[in-house]
C-alpha cells in the first residue's frame, strides 16, 4: 500500500503472544511500543469515561467533559457508561491484560524491540514522549 511506504502503526495489536507470532510471520514489527499506565490510573480513566448513544462520540467527565452534563455535544444525544467500562468489567479487563498482553512486554523486550514510555498525563504530553522515544 502506498500510503504504508514509510512505515505503519498498528494500534492495540498485538494483544497476546499467539497474535505477535502470527504477525511476525507476515511482517517484522521494528518497534513495539508499551504506554505504561499505573491500574489506579486506568480504572480513573475507564470509570469516568462516557459515550453517545447517537454519535459514538467520547467524553471523560473529569477530562474532557460535555458542555451540559449527560448530554452530547455533538448531537444532542445521551452519554451512558459502556458495560465493559463499569468498575467490576474493569478489573475483569485487567486481570485479562496480565494474563494475555502483558506478557508481551517480555517477548519484544527480549527480541530487543521494546519501547516503554509513560503513559501517564495529557494526550499531548504522551504523543510527545511517543514521538521522542520512536526518533522522530
Ligand atoms: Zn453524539
Amino acid at each position: 500500500m502506498p500510503d504504508a511506504a514509510k512505515g505503519w502503526i498498528l494500534d492495540g495489536f498485538p494483544r497476546t503472544i499467539p497474535q505477535a507470532e502470527a504477525l511476525q510471520s507476515i511482517a517484522s514489527a521494528d518497534r513495539a511500543v508499551n504506554f505504561d499506565v499505573a491500574d489506579s490510573v486506568v480504572v480513573g480513566r475507564l470509570s469516568t469515561r462516557r459515550v453517545c448513544r447517537g454519535c459514538g462520540k467520547t467524553y471523560n467527565v473529569a477530562t474532557m467533559p460535555p458542555r451540559k452534563a449527560g448530554v452530547c455535544d455533538a448531537c444532542g444525544g445521551e452519554l451512558y457508561t459502556r458495560d465493559d467500562d463499569k468498575e467490576s468489567s474493569i478489573k475483569t479487563r485487567l486481570e485479562n491484560y496480565r494474563k494475555q498482553t502483558a506478557p508481551l512486554i517480555d517477548w519484544y523486550g527480549k527480541r530487543g524491540k521494546l519501547l516503554t514510555v509513560d503513559g501517564v498525563g495529557a494526550p499531548e504530553e504522551v504523543l510527545a514522549r511517543f514521538e521522542k522515544a520512536i526518533g522522530k
